[in-house]
């Protein structure tokens, strides 16, 4: 079993001195990375964290902005064989010192402007030794690392061995740390390299943040393993993102990007033409988005699903799938297929399978499910089944012609008067109203029905939408208990950061309406 910096390294192209990644620098300078470079800065990274002789399994915590030195970073912890913890650059004292105190890093890395109250944090946590890293290459990491040898031998490393502790991104609740090995990482990502078609002359555009599994697992792994190059976007811009598809072949993105891209003129069949294939995932890629995509485009949106428990779990077919008779068609509104190797079952609340197209708990098994929450054993075990199946907490169903469809989480079900209310159904039929963008409902509670739907609905520019109408419209389609007994015209969604819309936050500002 190997090191997946190993396998990674094992498929750079043979001529190293071919570009790996170009990008332009914060003062706006072109860069360009060979794949000499990759493995030389990598080393050099590598080398400076093995001379600081941690013990085995040390967690390597990082909250830097995005730049081709922290993926760089990244490669040579897994190089190195320790534990790759990544941090959403937005979180702050309250939240790194949750992270810090919880993970116990060995080194943490922060931005040079974070070094006063990161390191203070770390310290405090028993953390040895804190880096600066900045997005222009400045910063202690780099000049330390400067010092030490280009050439560094890839420590080995089981299939079992952990690679990464990736934190949930929080939608429901506080993060929890996902323990991934070596083993699920790869096996996960040499499947999608297969299952999207991959191939020679391939070229990645990546607009996407990397303390999360899309940006640093599913598009980096899949770029690197296919020894392509990638196309490197420190922040998303959608026009710089245009420009660049008549360079490119493959993109990634949550379904916030595209709705982003679809709104400038230059979205268009022309700058798209050399494009092979768009990915969208992380969250519900609404219909709407999907075909106007391809209205615009000619492309088809590929969409899949996965979490940062198990990296990938399903996706549409890029080509036809012998495994399902050949489809080949790219569905919205579903996520397709379960991936080869991944299991995937749907079962009611005592957990028996329930009958093809009927809604229930979404569980998974497979070579990319994770060992475990860190330091959460009690958690761990409530996850999983007793014969071994993780439990999502996604909520779906998988139709007669097996592409599986996600309803909701769980946690966002709502109960009414002892009946099921899915939100996303209901949600479904206000966003087909004219002059609505999009709209969430959540339960509240009500002291008659135990909970009631509450809906947000949020109205297209100019759109005069009357919440009371929106509910008189939904009675003639839905069956009583299932209409929400209010509905609210607000001007957006609470997100965070991965563009997931935060329904707990809504809850909240809600849940005293009928008590
Ligand atoms: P937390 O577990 O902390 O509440 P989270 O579940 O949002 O946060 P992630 O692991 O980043 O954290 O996200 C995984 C979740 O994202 C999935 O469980 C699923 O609910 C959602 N998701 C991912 N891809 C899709 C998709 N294509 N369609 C719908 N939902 C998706
Ligand atoms: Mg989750």
């Amino acid at each position: 079993q190997r090191n997946l910096f190993e396998a990674l390294r094992a498929a750079f192209p043979a001529d190293l001195d071919q570009i790996a990644v170009e990008t332009i620098s914060p003062q706006g300078e072109p860069l360009l990375y060979t794949w000499h470079d990759l493995d030389h800065a990598s080393a050099r990274i590598a080398n400076l964290l093995a001379s600081l002789k941690l013990p085995e399994g040390s967690r390597v915590a990082v909250q830097v902005e995005k730049s081709v030195e922290a993926m760089l970073l990244y490669l040579a912890t897994l190089r190195a064989g320790y534990v790759f913890l990544p941090l959403n650059t937005a979180y702050q004292s309250g939240e790194i010192e949750y992270f810090v105190g919880n993970a116990e890093p060995a080194v943490v890395v922060c931005t040079p402007g974070n070094f006063g109250w990161v390191s203070k944090i770390a310290f405090k946590a028993g953390t040895q030794h804190v880096f600066t890293l900045g997005d222009d290459r400045t910063g202690s990491l780099l000049q330390r690392a400067a010092r030490h040898a280009d050439t560094h031998k890839p420590v080995a490393r089981q299939a079992d061995d952990l690679a990464a502790i990736l934190y949930t991104s929080g939608t429901t609740g506080r993060s929890k740390g996902a323990m991934l090995s070596h083993g699920n990482l790869l096996s996960n990502a040499e499947m999608l390299k297969d299952y999207w078609g991959f191939q020679p002359g391939d070229v990645l555009i990546h607009a996407l943040p990397i303390f999360h599994v899309h940006g640093l697992f599913v598009a980096i792994h899949a770029a690197l393993l296919n020894g392509s190059k990638m196309i490197w976007f420190a922040k998303f811009d959608p026009r710089a993102v245009i420009a660049a598809m008549p360079r490119a072949t493959v993109f990634m993105g949550v379904p916030t990007l595209y709705v982003r891209m679809l709104a400038e003129p230059g979205l268009s069949k022309a700058a798209a033409r050399n494009m092979r294939l768009f990915i969208a995932g992380s969250a519900p890629l609404l219909i709407e988005t999907f075909n106007a995509w391809r209205e615009r485009t000619g492309h088809t949106i590929l969409e899949r699903y996965g979490m940062s428990e198990t990296i990938m779990l399903t996706s549409n077919p890029y080509r036809a799938d012998p495994r399902h008779g050949g489809q080949s068609e790219r569905r919205g509104s579903t996520v397709g297929f379960p991936l080869p190797g991944v299991g995937l079952r749907v079962v009611d609340d005592a957990g028996k399978p329930v009958p093809v197209g009927e809604i229930g708990n979404i569980q998974v098994q497979g070579p990319n499910v994770f060992k475990g929450y860190w330091r959460m054993p009690e958690k761990t075990k409530e996850e999983f089944s007793a014969d071994g199946w993780f439990k999502t907490g996604d909520v779906g169903k998988v139709d007669d012609r097996g592409y599986v469809s996600i309803v909701g989480r769980s946690k966002d079900l709502i109960i009414s008067g002892g009946y099921n209310v899915y939100p996303a159904e209901i949600e479904g039929y206000i966003n087909d109203m004219p002059g609505v963008v999009e709209s969430a409902v959540v339960g509240v509670p009500h002291p008659d029905f135990g909970e009631v739907g509450v809906a947000v609905v949020i109205a297209k520019p100019g759109a005069q939408l009357d919440g009371d109408a929106i509910l008189a419209q939904l009675k003639a389609q839905l069956a009583n208990f299932k209409i929400p007994k209010r509905c609210f015209v607000a001007a957006e969604l609470p997100r965070n950061t991965m563009g997931k819309v935060q329904k707990n936050l809504l809850r909240d500002q809600h849940k005293g309406l009928f008590a």
